[in-house]
């Protein structure tokens, strides 16, 4: 078997321990214009080799950012020395999604640099705000999960928590979304064409990840260990982005793996003239990290992916075990300096693989080894959706990780023989099992992150009670008080400071330029709750960025946006359970009240929809090419004009989001009951001044608590209602019968208005909700119908709508990551911010 040889890369300490210590205490001074004028020529003439006479706005881009990067660098280099000094714990937070957007404004911002660099730039005639529409956004990630990774880096540098995130650098983001004819096609994602300017190769980090061969058991009572005789080896490289944080004042690492063969070229292979064949193992090793798997709440099921999986897992393991042991010299400290944490169950291997690097590698024994696994992991669960539930064939994890397969079995084995007597019965240990045994043997990663964790949150006050009560609840018996909720949050820094320059200005001339550091302090906006002078400021902003998003949108799409009207925007990924399809017989049955009723007094409207769909999601695809085919048909209707617009933004992303948030009116919140574990894009809106239309769902439910019930406007089947309509046997066709309204708009789709080409094109839409309804879509219309028309009705009441959506900017502080990320330093990770 042969071993993988590392070069030795240890660091020389030495001279880093003697570094003055004033080194970090340097006052963080801003530079000059004129020195950054200087900083950013240099790198366009050192780092790209181009003068400015032969330089591209790309060129630019980089230049720019690499004199920026500079700055994080300083701060970068200086917070590793303070957690070296402080000796505390670590924060490792591993997750296969970081979906982070663009990165420029993030550093400008955090570093009091926009102003500056603006400056500069326009000393030689380049504008900054072109520069930032260049940059692609890093994509990896599908939605809520990676973006809250995302915000997660944010706060955890803005408080100067000693933190790693890790993950994958896919080769191709999250792909992009091209609308043809209505349709969702796919592109690749090609982010890193032009190179990317934030991170650092890091070819001396490497780790080797095995896959395969057989497995020696363990004995009786852990006596003998059991080995591994692994057959394949691959190799994880470190890319490291320096994660910058508010105020410049220190900076944490999200360092990104990507996947190299061991041996690059079969040279004998090549030399016998089999070209291609002496490159398939590398195609075959690379193909790791090559792309993001597009799907958002159902696992992928194919092999690929639990490579994925067990890839970062392995190697990030193996990094901070490494890290630890050159800092502290022992093992048995690592709970009470590492605290690693899983994001939902695509890291849960880590639980085998701890154990396993603990036995194979240092030699620990299995009752200690145990110890340390289960006192230094924590999981998030992020969805009940029962086909989100991951879960691997047995089968496959033997062939692929059999060593692991065997650690799972030894800690199931230990896991139900420690389980109380009223826990023994056979069903309560069938549920127990980390094994599903019904059908196909698979094991339960949410079980097996379960169990190896010493806590397991939740995301919302209502998820974490649905969690307790559904998919964990023998677990929770099992293991009382290891369920902790942590309702998620949003970076303030990016969704409002950068997001929206013109809202942040107003607050701190209304509030106090502090709001930038203390989000608490936007409570003193409630005195201006019925201040006409602060309302008509609010609405200037508004309309300004309804102003800019309009122009987008008519340059981009072609279509004629007056900003005048209510903008009602629904952003997010296309699911059948958030419900865009709800919102779109709505816009239908909108529609033909105006045909019917020229005088209907409806409130002129932009419906605003984008988001991407899985891939392999046909009906996610159908309901895009519905809310196309809608916005056709309704915006060429003369008879209609500017009272009801639909507009479909293609490539929904974090930059997209960035555009439309800020002009927003009107948030769509309308996910079936139950479902939506928090949802993120509800907080961004809200913080900006939109008023939410939504189910009591999620964080809707703190929403309304922080906001108050006058403020939102909750409709809807709440969950229990949903599952007594369940159980009385409920079909769409009855809600149908009672609802002439929903009845016409249905009709509509079925008679082929929004599809004359092909009549029963929409039809596999319309069989589900008048079936079953899995979504509830057609059960809680006329509630949505009516909620809507409370929208209208305030709408023609400025000085009530104004005053709701000042109080919504008021109370959201609440919702800011750092205080989430606050709550589980304190309550999970027991970890301190660096002083
Ligand atoms: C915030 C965000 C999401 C999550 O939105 P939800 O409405 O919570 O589903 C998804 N994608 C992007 C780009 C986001 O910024």
């Amino acid at each position: 078997m042969k071993r993988f040889e590392r070069l030795d890369v240890t660091p020389i300490r030495k001279t880093r321990e003697k570094a003055p210590p004033s080194v970090e205490r340097r006052p963080v001074v801003v530079p000059r214009p004129e020195a950054l004028r200087q900083a950013i020529l240099d790198k366009l003439a050192y780092a790209l080799g181009k003068d400015v006479a032969s330089a591209t706005p790309h060129d630019w881009l980089f230049a720019t950012a690499l004199a920026v990067r500079n700055h994080i660098v300083d701060s970068w280099v200086a917070s590793e020395q303070r957690t070296d000094e402080a000796g505390g714990k670590r924060v490792y937070y591993l997750s296969i999604e970081f979906l982070i957007g663009r990165l420029l404004f993030d550093g400008l911002g955090n570093l009091g640099l926009t102003e500056p660099v603006r400056e500069a730039l326009s000393s030689l005639g380049v504008d900054l705000d072109e520069l930032r529409a260049l940059e692609p956004d890093a994509a990896l990630g599908n939605g809520g999960l990676g973006r809250l990774a995302a915000c997660f880096m944010d706060s955890m540098a803005s408080l100067a928590l000693p933190t790693f995130g890790y993950g994958i650098r896919y080769q191709f983001g999250l792909f992009k979304q091209i609308i043809e004819d209505g349709w969702q096609t796919e592109a690749p994602d090609r982010w890193l064409d032009f190179g990317n300017p934030w991170e650092f190769k890091r070819p001396e980090i490497v780790y080797p990840i095995h896959f395969g061969g057989t497995a020696e058991a363990i004995e009786a009572e852990h006596a003998k260990p059991g080995a591994w005789y692994y057959a394949e080896t691959i190799l994880a490289m470190a890319y490291d982005t320096p994660i910058v944080g508010w105020r410049g004042k220190h900076a944490n690492t999200l360092r990104l793996w990507s996947a190299l063969a061991e041996e690059p070229i079969a040279l004998a292979t090549f030399n016998q003239g089999d070209h291609l064949g002496a490159m398939a193992a590398r195609d075959t090793a690379e193909a790791i990290s090559d792309v993001l798997y597009p799907s958002d709440d159902n696992p992928a099921g194919e092999e690929l992916r639990l490579r994925q999986e067990f890839f970062f897992t392995s190697a990030s393991l193996q990094d901070l075990l490494q890290r630890h042991i050159a800092t502290f010299g022992d093992i048995a400290s690592l709970p009470d300096k590492a605290a690693i944490h899983l994001n939902d169950t695509h890291p849960a291997l880590a639980v085998a693989e701890l154990m396993r690097l603990l036995l194979d590698e240092h030699h620990v024994a299995w009752e200690e080894a145990w110890r340390i696994t289960s006192q230094t992991l924590n999981y998030t669960n992020h969805t009940l959706l029962p086909e989100a539930l991951e879960t691997w064939p047995v089968a496959l994890l033997a062939r692929l990780l059999p060593r692991h397969l065997q650690i799972i079995y030894t800690i199931n084995y230990d896991h139900l023989k420690s389980l109380p007597d009223g826990l023994k019965a056979p069903e309560s240990i069938a549920a127990l099992s980390l094994i599903e045994e019904r059908g196909e043997r698979r094991v339960r990663m949410g079980h097996l992150a379960f169990v190896g964790s010493r806590r397991i949150n939740g995301v919302s006050a209502l998820h974490t009670d649905l969690l307790r009560r559904t998919v964990f609840h023998d677990l929770d018996r099992a293991y009382p008080g290891r369920i902790v909720n942590k309702t998620n949050g949003i970076s303030f820094r990016r969704w409002l400071h950068e997001a929206n320059p013109a809202l942040t200005k107003l607050l701190v001339e209304t509030v106090s330029p502090t709001i930038l550091d203390d989000p608490s302090l936007l409570r003193k906006l409630e005195a201006f709750a019925d201040d006409p002078a602060f309302h008509a400021k609010l609405r200037a902003t508004r309309l300004a960025n309804k102003e800019a998003l309009a122009k987008r949108i008519g340059a981009r799409l072609d279509i004629h946006l007056d900003p005048q009207a209510l903008f009602d925007v629904h952003i997010k990924r296309i699911h059948e359970y958030k419900r865009q399809l709800l919102n779109i017989i709505e816009a239908i049955a909108l529609y033909l009240e105006i045909l019917d009723k020229p005088g209907f007094a409806a409130v002129p409207r932009v419906k605003i929809f984008a988001g991407k769909a899985a891939a392999s999601y046909w009906h996610a695809k159908l309901i895009i090419k519905l809310a196309n085919a809608v916005a056709d048909v309704v915006n060429k209707d003369p008879r209609i004009g500017d009272r009801l617009k639909l507009v479909f933004v293609p490539n929904y992303n974090v930059s997209i989001a960035e555009a439309i948030i800020p002009a927003t009116d009107l948030s769509e919140q309308i996910s079936t009951a139950g479902m939506e574990a928090s949802g993120t894009g509800n907080m961004k809106l809200a913080l900006n001044g939109a008023l939410t239309i939504g189910t009591l769902d999620g964080a809707n439910v703190e929403i309304r608590e922080h906001v108050a019930a006058d403020n939102i406007f909750i409709f809807g089947a709440v969950t229990e209602e949903i599952a007594q309509k369940r159980k009385s046997g409920f079909t769409g066709a009855e809600a149908k019968a009672a609802s002439p309204r929903l009845a016409r708009a249905l009709d509509a789709i079925a008679a082929g208005v929004f599809s004359p080409d092909d009549k029963g094109r929409f039809k596999p839409l319309l069989d589900a909700v008048l079936g079953y309804d899995p979504f509830m879509v057609v059960a809680d219309f006329d509630a949505y119908w009516d909620a809507q028309r409370k929208v209208d009705a305030l709408w023609n009441e400025p000085e009530h709508w104004w005053r709701a959506a000042t109080l919504n900017i008021a109370r959201m502080a609440w919702f800011s990551s750092d205080r989430t990320i606050r709550e589980y330093a304190d309550e999970i990770w027991r970890a301190k911010t660096l002083p």
